[in-house]
């Protein structure tokens, strides 16, 4: 089932949380809406979902408007962030109450129902645990039957609202890796709301980049991470350096040095331009050089095989981040305190008539 979101917009009071969205999501699509809080994710989940109104523009569940549509009615699956399981039910009954509550006409036999609350344990890698009641499972088992009630009643649409929020990190990252596995086996068109973006980039087949009630980029993680289109989603997705100074005869001149780079156009010249480059895109090295900037290790700290280093260059300007290859580290040998030179590589350049930085 694809979905088609036609110039959506929402306001609450004086209040514009949505702006003209305009978005195509493909059958079989997992599509991940990600954006800082309040940037109108869970806003348009639930405009998708029927459980709010849009001021203006249309959704579509393959052809078929379903604007006007009830919530009710849309065949739409959801897994909040609460896990809103009954407390009162077994697991079992939690599974199987979507179809239960169906009109008699449309209920499976009592024996069907039975077959596919197990199909779903085992899915969900719950065998054995159908007597239990929510309070005597984990919080990520309990998201995890919360899943197989959505998919209990074989929706259309998967609308999943930051699913693991609530759970800690290792345990997000094991279910995440799951639903991908679950998602490639079900390929059902899923939403899924997050303001994580390592989870929006390791799940999802196309990442929604959300800013303050508009669209900034929808692209496949790969390419919001590679080729960030604006300010916003560079920073958003990860960390980042960041220098201002002037473009002219392809180099960016900060006050006191030049960066060089491939990407500037031989039309621009003395332009005002703000560079971004990511922490593993700055080299080091002890011999002085040209385009190097000579910076004074403030920080190490090492996670796994990385070493995270700051760098005073500047009094004034923030510290420079840079990612270090735990050997390549080593193979340095760098010291708190010492003087190294840092080599930005893969530099973005933004220009600041173009957008607000
Ligand atoms: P979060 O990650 O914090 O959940 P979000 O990106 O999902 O944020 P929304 O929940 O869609 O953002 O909210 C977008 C904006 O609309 C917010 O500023 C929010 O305060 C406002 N908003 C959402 N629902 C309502 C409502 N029912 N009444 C008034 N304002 C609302």
């Amino acid at each position: 089932m694809s979905i088609v979101i036609q110039n959506i917009s929402k306001s609450f009071g004086s209040f514009q949380a949505l702006s003209d969205i305009n978005l195509s999501i493909g059958t079989g699509e997992l599509v991940a809406l990600l954006g800082p809080s309040g940037s109108g994710k869970t806003s348009l989940l639930r405009i998708i979902a029927g459980l709010e109104a849009a001021d203006q523009g249309d959704i579509y569940f393959h052809k078929d408007k379903v604007t006007q549509t009830h919530a009710a009615s849309r065949q739409v699956g959801f897994v909040f962030q609460h896990y809103a399981l009954f407390p009162h039910m077994t697991v079992a009954d939690n599974i199987s109450y979507g179809l239960r509550v169906k009109p008699r006409k449309e209920r499976p036999s009592k024996k069907e129902i039975a077959e596919k609350v197990r199909e779903l344990l085992a899915l969900v890698k719950l065998e054995g645990m159908d007597d239990r009641y929510p309070a005597q499972l984990s919080g990520g088992q309990r998201q995890r039957v919360a899943l197989a009630r959505a998919l209990a009643v074989e929706p259309k649409v998967l609308l999943l609202d930051e699913p693991f929020g609530a759970l800690d990190a290792k345990v997000r990252k094991d279910l995440r890796k799951w639903l991908r596995k679950l998602h490639n086996e079900f390929q059902v068109t899923s939403v899924f709301v997050t303001h994580d973006q390592e989870e929006a980039l390791d799940v999802s087949d196309r990442v929604v980049v959300m800013n303050q009630g508009k669209i900034e980029q929808v692209g496949t993680p790969d390419e919001v991470y590679e080729q960030p289109k604006s300010p916003f989603v560079y920073d958003f997705l990860g960390n980042v350096n960041v220098f201002t100074g002037r473009v002219k005869q392809g180099f960016v001149h900060l006050d006191t040095h030049q960066l060089k780079t491939s990407t500037i156009s031989k039309d621009i010249h003395n332009q005002e331009a703000v560079v971004y480059t990511r922490p593993h895109h700055m080299e080091i090295s002890r011999k002085k050089q040209k385009d190097a900037i000579p910076a004074v290790i403030e920080h190490i700290h090492m996670v796994g095989p990385i070493a995270f280093l700051e760098l005073n260059w500047k009094d004034d300007e923030e510290a420079l981040q840079v990612e270090l290859a735990k050997d390549r580290f080593h193979e340095l040998n760098l010291k708190k305190g010492e003087t190294v030179f840092v080599v930005p590589k893969n530099l973005t350049l933004f220009f600041p008539e173009e957008f607000t930085i």
